[in-house]
């Protein structure tokens, strides 16, 4: 089983929000991040792209967008995180024409399912060598420096008793 990742809530509303606005044809786009997932990057921002293909059923992300967008990652020292596409009725899982195109073997491929409106689906996969892989997404948790994480576990669980040591101190 693969190591899960972190996807922060905005990426993952952001996401849903463009597959939405593309209804009826997929949407796509790329998680930008200052590493890739097997090293521990961080996803920071989510870039919408344009399909040329302007289909409910397969994408062709804008050549020229594209090209724009990785010299604007590669001047701000920023790496392709995840590619980002939508299915409009079918599950979150790779199509077979996914597999075959996917040339990004150190990206993620986060689909976004609308096959239930009402309850959008994000998942992501590994697809690598022709094997699709699901890596879990903890959606609004940070993976990252220890400190982050303690910060934050702290922050909620221990201000009550925060509160009674300074009492006692005063
Ligand atoms: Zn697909």
């Amino acid at each position: 089983m693969a190591r899960p990742v972190a996807l922060p809530r905005h990426l993952r509303d952001a996401i849903v929000a463009w597959a939405l606005e593309c209804r009826p044809n997929e949407a796509c786009g790329i998680v930008s991040a200052d590493r890739v997932a097997d090293e521990a990057g961080q996803p920071s921002t989510f870039h919408r792209l344009t399909n040329a293909a302007a289909s409910p059923y397969r994408f062709i992300v804008h050549p020229t967008e594209q090209l724009r967008l990785m010299l604007e990652l590669d001047d701000a020292g920023q790496v392709v995180w995840g590619i980002v596409h939508s299915h409009v009725r079918s599950p979150a899982e790779p199509s077979p024409t996914d597999v075959d195109l996917a040339f990004y073997p150190d990206a993620l491929h986060l689909i976004c399912s609308l096959a239930d409106p009402d309850d959008p689906a994000v998942r992501a996969w590994r697809i690598r060598d022709g094997v699709a892989t699901e890596v879990p997404l903890e959606v609004g948790e940070y993976r990252g420096p220890e400190a982050d994480v303690r910060r934050s576990r702290d922050g909620v669980a221990a201000r009550p008793e925060a509160r009674r040591g300074e009492s006692e101190a005063g």
